[in-house]
């Protein structure tokens, strides 16, 4: 990480630059915190993401490309009928339509690319990435990414699994006892709890405090030895959402952020709020100024608590009743994870080891 003396020796160089009265004019952005250096190779991920940093790893290892490799890490997950958040299995909108938001972040050649409510595509990552690599745009969305994805030789796939799709009509049924759906009698009834979600890493039913719309997502970032950076975020988003709403995974700076001369971040969980403070631009920024990856994540998760004034989004306690991660990593290979609630873990892999650490966390559960 940059030590603070690091910084302010990079901006008084600017500025002794710019009071010489040098022709190199003034950069608008500050200089990045810390310099090109070795590192060892890092890949840091929501809970989820175990598998994925490992490939992530051992593809940069290899010598792959960063993007490639956080993309490769997560199409597992993607591919997994098994995961319930994301690609193939993730449970579905309103409609019972599977509908997947993605965007990936390259830091060496400071491209982006992403995708937002498109349908029967299994790797929304991958089309993410092409988006960036074979277009002039950033952002594709519903029916477009989907033509611009089969254009690509993407199959059109059924997404959604048995077992999702009975996740879906059991919730329809409980929607109301006034209309005319039935909770299915195989699954036991009468009882109003929600489904308990196997996939305890994948989604944010353990970090939510409504507990009954399971989230989902898995974002992914690495950076090689040579300091090259890169991320990816994807998710099916919220459960039984408005078809057609978009979370945060999408949108470059709230979801994912990557600047090669600084660090990369992403996040998991509400993504409104995520949104609506520019979550994992903000950690960069914070990163940028000399936070360490955690301290930078804890200060935009106050970010997200502060901008928390409605009351059907806050507990009691005034609150948030939702749960937000993020996941960063910066130039010098360091790397953290933050949650709003205790009890959060994030994946690592780093010195040829693979595992879960806490999230540090600003809340305990129960007061
Ligand atoms: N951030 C995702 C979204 O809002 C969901 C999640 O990560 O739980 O779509």
């Amino acid at each position: 990480m940059a030590s603070r003396r690091d910084f302010l020796k990079t901006t008084a160089g600017v500025g002794a630059a710019v009071g010489l009265g040098s022709a190199v004019p003034k950069p608008l952005i500050g200089a990045p915190a810390v310099h090109r250096r070795v590192v060892t190779p890092v890949s840091v991920a929501s809970g989820n993401g175990l598998e994925a940093v490992d490939t992530a790893v051992r593809a940069v290892n290899a010598g792959g490309d960063t993007l490639e490799a956080v993309v490769e890490g997560v199409n597992v997950v993607e591919r997994d009928p098994n995961d319930s958040s994301v690609g193939f299995g993730g449970l579905p909108n309103l409609d019972g339509v599977v509908q997947l938001d993605s965007s990936v972040m390259h830091g060496p050649s400071r491209g982006a690319g992403a995708v937002a409510c498109i349908e029967g595509i299994k790797t929304p990552s991958r089309v993410a990435m092409d988006v960036m690599r074979y277009t002039d745009h950033v952002l594709l969305v519903g029916k477009g990414a989907q033509r611009f994805a089969l254009s690509m030789g993407y199959p059109l796939e059924n997404l959604l699994t048995e077992r999702s799709r009975r996740r879906w009509i059991e919730w329809r049924a409980r929607m109301s006892d006034r209309d005319d759906y039935l909770v299915p009698p195989e699954t036991g009834s009468g009882n109003d709890e929600p489904f308990e979600d196997e996939d305890s890493y994948g989604t944010n039913l353990i970090d939510s405090h409504d507990g009954v719309r399971p989230q989902g997502t898995i974002n992914c970032n690495v950076i090689n030895r040579e300091g090259d950076i890169s991320g990816v975020t994807t998710t099916s988003g919220l459960a039984w959402k408005v078809p057609g709403r978009v979370g945060d995974s999408p949108i470059v700076g709230a979801g994912l952020y990557v600047d090669n001369d600084v660090g990369a971040c992403g996040s998991t969980g509400r993504g409104e709020a995520v949104i609506k403070t520019c979550g994992s631009h903000s950690v960069v920024e914070l990163m940028r100024s000399g936070m360490s990856p955690t301290d930078a994540c804890l200060e935009a998760l106050r970010r997200i608590v502060t901008f928390t004034v409605e009351p059907r989004l806050r507990n009691d306690d005034g609150r948030p009743n939702f749960g937000v991660n993020y996941y960063a990593i910066n130039k010098n290979g360091e790397y953290g994870g933050a949650a709003i609630y205790a009890g959060a873990r994030f994946a690592v892999c780093v010195d040829g080891e693979t595992r879960r650490e806490e999230s540090a966390y600003l809340f305990e559960r129960d007061r």
